[in-house]
């Protein structure tokens, strides 16, 4: 039963002509899928409308073949093939008595349309931003290209409400060609469209107005618009060009123009980040106003709403990993809400060209291609038992997965305290956040009456085989190797075996070394920063080397390597990049430089290898080398999940304990299965 205190949370709420069932409004995010994977986007937004979101959006959509976004599958709406494809999505959500809308998008200079060829267009030519030094400029406009681009927004908007959508986007943010409109740095045109306020806005609210009347009042007319993050008075120009068009449309979608803020990772940004911004549009429009701020707590929605800031709980991230946040709401059901732990994953793979997934919620795109449902498991094929060993990510999805599913588990951990290397980790600067990948599952585990959790137990293969539980799923992670064999170096360094060089595990356990310290960082995702971080912050001298030419590479998918950067560099961490470590002599490490081979030597008190990690699959290789024994003693199954078998992200740990506790039992399913493939209903890269 719901909490009346949440009651605000479920009012409908009236967008322009339609109405909105409540305040959950999934805004558009990207999702990997778009046009590329039509079924999976369906299905997936699909899986939001069934958890209770009233409004689901799409990604970006393109309105012209010439403005693509290659490699990356954005949706688009450039002919009756694309009407097709997203009818799916709309009837999925309309199923489920949600709205859908689609975010109308044209790239401009961010898109580098490398698929059509044509050059961007842009309000002058400027420098391609979306690949860093693409060599490739946008085309500044004409006037009758701005009229042809206006047409070209209202025969989308057209193709939108054959699509069925209730809510068409105008975007003009995120530096795409209207953003670029707005921008008196980037807009210096010095006919009617650029120079005064008036005129720079003057595109936007002509395509607001030609959206409007194209649609119209069969659907909403939203309007993505964002304002800096500081400096929101009233002489931003931003605000005054806001001014001219604040009850045009039926709804004002606000983000900050500071992307590292709107969705940043929760090491750096916490919830309702974009407050300020968002309360200032609120107090200058009639208009109901929507924007995102990792909505997890019930009651920070609450008051957003019960303050005026703003009208709707606008959420990609939270929705990605609970689909059924809302519904659990209404149900009283909060501790079983599946809190988004600001991560970014999802962004990170989206980014990488591939469909997103999320650590939390390892059902996210796996609603179509392996009819996965984030609440329900399948019953448990037959009566047998369990053992899960390790509670650290994946063996404690399997156990939940596999209790959930009906079976009796056994999960056995060798350390005092659960959650494996996410307890570990969360006690870093700036990661807490990270521990609801433990605590959800724990909330989970202590509902379950047929699961019985034995911490402080390390098992053997003799205390294992026991047991006599018919599976065995091995849990048992991987350890950080010290001999710098990563990525730049496949043998171990000369000096590895030194008293003076730590392990990351022991840093991870709580040790300190008292001196100078090297951390040698050829992992590049957030373990060597945050580190770093840690040891700076008691005071010693820290000097974070890496073979690469930026200090945490592969974040900049998370969109957190920009605030990494600016952490280390006001926290006084030495940076030294594109090195590769050669040798450690116990006070001094030598180093060569990743192109020249030139050498030199940095002295330090201790050295810390962050390279890759050793699989801990003694156990799993001793249990397997009894496989025919135990499968004559009754033994049905032995398999290893997550890190033990291949070290990875913790959303790949996740996702391997779900897949193997849900598939326990079945005999089509095997761990190098592959998923349901798309069926291209149109895919432009065919000529569709
Ligand atoms: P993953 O990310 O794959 O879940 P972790 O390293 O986070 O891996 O967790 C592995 C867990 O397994 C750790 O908590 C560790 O203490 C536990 N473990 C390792 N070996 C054994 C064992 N023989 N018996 C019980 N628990 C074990
Ligand atoms: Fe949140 Fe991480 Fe899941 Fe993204 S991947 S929704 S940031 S938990």
């Amino acid at each position: 039963m719901r909490d009346p205190r949440y009651d605000p949370l479920f009012e409908p709420v009236k967008i322009g002509p339609v109405t909105a069932p409540n305040r959950f409004y999934q805004v558009p995010h990207c999702s990997g899928m778009g046009y590329r994977r039509p079924q999976m986007m369906a299905a997936m937004r699909g899986m939001k409308a069934a958890g209770g979101w009233g409004v689901v959006c799409t990604e970006y959509c393109s309105i012209h073949p010439s403005s693509d976004d290659m490699p990356f599958p954005h949706a688009s709406l450039w002919d009756k093939g694309d009407i097709g494809n997203l009818r799916l999505m709309t009837d999925a959500v309309h199923e489920h008595g949600a709205l859908a809308g689609v975010e109308l998008w044209y790239g401009g200079r961010s898109s580098a349309n490398m698929y059509t060829r044509v050059p961007a267009l842009g309000p002058t030519s400027l420098p391609n931003t979306a690949w860093v030094g693409m060599p490739v400029q946008s085309q500044a406009m004409t006037l009758d290209d701005i009229k042809t681009l206006r047409g070209w927004y209202q025969a989308a908007a057209g193709r939108a409400l054959e699509a069925n959508f209730d809510i068409v986007y105008v975007y003009a943010n995120h530096e795409y060609l209207l953003h670029d409109f707005l921008s008196p740095k980037i807009n210096t045109r010095t006919d009617e469209y650029g120079g005064a306020v008036e005129n720079r806005v003057r595109l936007v609210r002509e395509i607001i107005e030609e959206t409007l009347e194209t649609v119209g009042h069969r659907c909403a007319v939203a309007v993505r618009y964002s304002l800096p993050p500081e400096g929101v008075d009233d002489s931003d120009e931003l605000i005054e060009m806001f001014k001219i068009i604040a009850d045009l449309p039926d709804l004002w979608d606000i983000t900050v123009s500071d992307y590292s803020l709107e969705m940043g990772s929760s090491r750096f940004v916490k919830e309702a980040s974009n407050q300020a911004a968002v309360a200032k549009i609120k107090s200058l429009t009639s208009k109901p106003v929507v924007s995102v701020g990792r909505f997890t707590s019930p009651d920070t929605m609450l008051s957003q709403i019960n303050r005026g800031i703003q009208d709707f709980i606008g959420a990609a991230r939270p929705s990605i990993a609970d689909p059924f946040l809302p519904q659990k709401i209404n149900a009283g059901r909060l501790d079983d809400i599946r809190e988004c732990i600001g991560c970014n994953i999802c962004y990170a793979y989206d980014s990488l060209g591939s469909p997103l997934r999320c650590t939390q919620n390892p059902t996210m795109g796996e609603e179509w291609r392996r009819d996965w449902h984030p609440e329900r498991v399948p019953d448990k094929h037959a009566n047998e038992s369990v053992l899960v060993i390790g509670a650290g990510p994946a063996g404690l999805e399997a156990a939940c997965t596999l209790g959930q599913r009906g079976y009796p588990v056994i999960l056995a951990e060798a350390g005092k305290t659960l959650g494996g290397r996410v307890t570990l980790e969360s006690r870093l600067p700036g990661l807490s956040e990270w521990a609801r990948v433990r605590d959800w599952r724990l909330g989970q585990i202590v509902k379950l009456t047929n699961i019985d959790v034995y911490p402080d137990n390390r098992l053997e293969l003799e205390s294992v085989l026991e047991l006599e539980t018919q599976h065995i799923i091995v849990a048992t992670g991987s350890s950080w190797r010290t001999d710098g064999i990563g990525r730049w170096r496949q043998t171990a360094f000369e000096g590895c075996d030194h008293a003076t060089v730590i392990s990351v595990d022991r840093i991870l356990a709580g040790e300190l070394p008292q001196g100078k310290v090297i951390i040698y960082d050829d992992d590049h995702y957030y373990l060597g920063s945050a580190i770093a971080l840690k040891l700076r912050a008691l005071k010693l001298a820290v000097v974070l080397v890496t073979p690469e030419g930026r200090v945490a590479g592969w974040s900049s998918y998370t969109a957190e390597q920009h605030r990494t950067l600016k952490a280390l560099h006001e926290a006084g961490v030495e940076l030294v990049t594109d090195k590769g470590l050669v040798s450690w002599d116990g006070s001094k490490a030598t180093l060569e430089c990743v192109f020249s081979g030139l050498q030199s030597s940095i002295e330090a008190d201790y050295l810390i290898p962050l390279t890759a990690r050793l699989p801990n699959d003694a156990l799993l290789s001793a249990l397997r080398s009894q496989q025919v024994q135990f499968l004559a003693a009754g033994g049905k199954s032995i398999q290893g999940v997550g890190d033990c078998i291949a070290p990875g992200i913790i959303a790949a740990a996740v996702y391997s304990g779900h897949k193997a506790a849900r598939e326990l039992g079945d005999v089509n399913a095997g761990s190098c299965d592959v998923p349901r493939d798309t069926i291209f209903v149109n895919n432009p890269e065919s000529g569709n």
